[in-house]
């Protein structure tokens, strides 16, 4: 019987599994995963608390459903060697397993290289299921907790300890928050209301030394020092590659290098998930962004790909958004900073009241090129939901369209109820104005 096996039973190792029992029934799918929990959402951390729910589902697959399909799970169990040249695994219980189509999906961790005492007790991450539980005991304990990272992330973890009567220091090494995906200034009404919740946020800190005293974690920065109870680190995604370091397959950042099939350069290895780095707007842009849609979408891809080159991964645009602070937020594509590097951009910034019934503003920012239009990157902010507004734009993003392809097509618009769309049309039309001036 064939076998195919999927080192990971995450986001992308289970989406891989699904999808390769559903296309080749006859195989042998195994998932061997570390942890007893399939899929864990790491997030479960945060809603927990700030919710006061108990233990509401936490893993996004449902075991039952996974081995009703037909996949074997070996929870509980690691990869520690993979034998390549004879296609077989050793696993940490001295099991060995063999594969003629092998998927990596070891996905990343949270740590930090350059901050001297990232390894000390008390300074945690909640990725798995067991940091998240460690973290919750002593954040129980604990008064003063400082945050390193103001990724999305970091803001969620800072608003949670805030709602929990901590007091709460955000560091961020950068000059702003969420830098790979908002513009510094974009913002500044919710960092606004960040420091008014009571937040202590420190951008362009960044850490470099924690020190055990006797008061509890001391934190230093170039500026300063700051004594917590408890330090979460969350910041510093690895890919988990170690594993395959023998391999001749790895790039310098340690992430694992796949052509656009998603195909290792050993020819029955295949990766996926937050080991590998994703095409942002162009093939020759290669970047690490551990994200959930990537993870899924990368694992069933490569399952297609297995013995045929069937599906290649399309150009990424890095659609996020969040809801933290009481603003909405989402982006997608470049920043302004980061586009400007690249090509002549225009930045085109727009206002408006959220709909006809609603007051509250809605801030938009779109980053065009400037002599083509061609769609580089938006970023949206309001406190009403407008969480899926770009999703219109990913595909017509990818496609490399500009603005004259978007401002006159069809938008959903229903008075009173969907009004959200129309944003779209009108800040396509305040650029075409715009990046000729
Ligand atoms: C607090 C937090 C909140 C997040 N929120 C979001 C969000 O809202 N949206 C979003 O898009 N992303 C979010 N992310 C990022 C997201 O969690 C990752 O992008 C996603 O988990 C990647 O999935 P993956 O399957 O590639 O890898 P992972 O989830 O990292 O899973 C890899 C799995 O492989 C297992 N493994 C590793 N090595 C071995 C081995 N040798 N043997 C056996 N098993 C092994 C690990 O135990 C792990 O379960 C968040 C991350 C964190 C930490």
């Amino acid at each position: 019987m064939v076998q195919i096996v999927i080192i990971g039973g995450s986001f992308a190792g289970i989406a891989a599994a699904l999808k390769a029992k559903e296309l080749y029934p006859k195989a042998e799918v195994s998932v061997i995963e570390r942890q007893e929990k399939l899929a864990y959402m790491p997030n479960s951390f945060s809603w927990s608390l700030k919710h006061q729910m108990a233990s509401d589902n936490q893993e996004f697959f449902n075991k039952k459903v996974v081995e009703n399909s037909g996949i074997k799970l070996y929870l509980g169990q690691e990869v520690i060697d993979i034998d390549a040249s004879r296609q077989r695994l050793l696993l940490d219980n001295g099991y060995c397993l063999v594969y003629d189509r092998l998927i990596l999906a070891m996905g990343s961790r949270q740590m930090s290289d350059y901050i001297k005492g990232s390894h000390l007790p008390g300074v945690l991450s909640c990725k798995t299921y067991q940091e998240s539980q460690e973290a919750k005991t002593l954040l129980a304990k604990a008064e003063r907790i400082a945050v390193i990272g103001a990724g999305q992330i970091g803001i969620e973890t800072s608003e949670t300890c805030l709602k929990l009567g901590k007091k709460v220091y955000l560091f961020e090494a950068q000059e702003s928050l969420d830098f790979n995906f908002f513009d510094a200034d974009f913002l500044s009404p919710m960092l606004n209301d960040m420091k008014k919740a009571g937040l202590n946020l420190f951008c362009q800190e960044r850490v470099h030394t924690i020190e055990q005293v006797d008061s509890g974690l001391r934190l230093v920065t170039d500026c300063q020092s700051v004594t917590v109870d408890l330090i979460l680190l969350c910041a510093g995604f690895r890919p988990n590659s170690a594993l395959v370091k023998q391999l001749p397959i790895l790039s310098p950042d340690q992430t694992i290098e796949v052509d656009t099939y998603l195909r290792t350069a050993i020819p029955e290895i295949f990766a996926v998930g937050d080991l590998i780095r994703v095409p942002l707007l162009s093939e020759n842009n290669l970047v690490y962004r551990p994200l959930i849609n990537t993870a899924l979408k990368t694992g069933s891809l490569a399952a297609y790909n297995l013995w045929e080159s069937t599906y290649s991964l399309p150009l990424s645009t890095q659609l996020v958004a969040h809801k933290q602070y009481s603003w909405y937020r989402t982006a997608l594509g470049l920043t302004a900073e980061e586009a400007i590097f690249e090509q002549d951009i225009a930045c085109i910034d727009y206002q408006a009241s959220f709909s006809s019934h609603v007051t509250d503003q809605i801030f938009i920012r779109l980053v065009v090129a400037k002599e083509t239009g061609r769609l580089l990157g938006a970023q949206a902010l309001s406190k009403q939901n407008c969480l899926t507004l770009f999703q219109p734009l990913v595909l017509a993003m990818a496609e490399q369209k500009t603005d004259e392809d978007l401002v006159f097509q069809d938008f959903l618009f229903s008075l009173g109820q969907t009004e959200l769309f129309y944003h779209l049309h009108q800040i396509m039309l305040k650029s075409l104005v715009e990046r000729r001036s």
